[in-house]
């Protein structure tokens, strides 16, 4: 059975860190503000590159980036990642919560783009993730697969 994860809030906690890169770029996050595409929140591309400047290059925010219980299952049984940060954001999210990469990453992915690749990842299988709309959305559209929220 193939196990896959998404990868902020899941496997690692790196809220508080994105929010604190938010708050210096400028931008008031609101609640619920994590796991969504910044664009439907914040209308302001400068303050939106400022943040992952920000994100990249500040130690107080980078040091904020943490592993959570979840990463021992993955060293365990490793699978596909699916995460909508880009591959820049991405990766140094995965070197500073020094996770391992054991099995193919896709980044940028969608709510949509993600059940989409995982209908062709596997027949059967666990998704992991922190967000429950997509939790949901594995349950209800992809019979074969088990959704755990974390
Ligand atoms: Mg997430």
């Amino acid at each position: 059975m193939l196990f896959a994860y998404d990868l902020d809030g899941t496997l690692v906690d790196n809220k508080a860190a994105v929010e604190l890169a938010y708050r210096l770029a400028g931008a008031n996050p609101p609640e619920g503000f994590f796991g969504k595409p910044w664009h439907t929140w914040l209308d302001n591309d400068l303050i939106h590159r400022a943040k992952t400047d920000i994100y990249l290059t500040d130690d107080a925010v980078g040091n904020m980036i943490r592993r959570r219980w979840l990463c021992k299952l993955y060293d365990a049984k490793p699978g596909p990642i699916l995460t909508g940060a880009s591959p820049v954001s991405g990766a140094f999210t995965l070197y500073k919560a020094s996770l391992e990469v054991k099995g193919p990453i896709y980044y940028g992915q969608s709510r949509e783009a993600k059940l989409a690749l995982l209908q062709k990842l596997g027949m059967v299988g666990v998704w992991f993730d922190d967000d429950p709309l997509m939790c949901e959305m594995v349950k209800r559209e992809l019979s074969g697969w088990q959704a755990v929220q974390v």
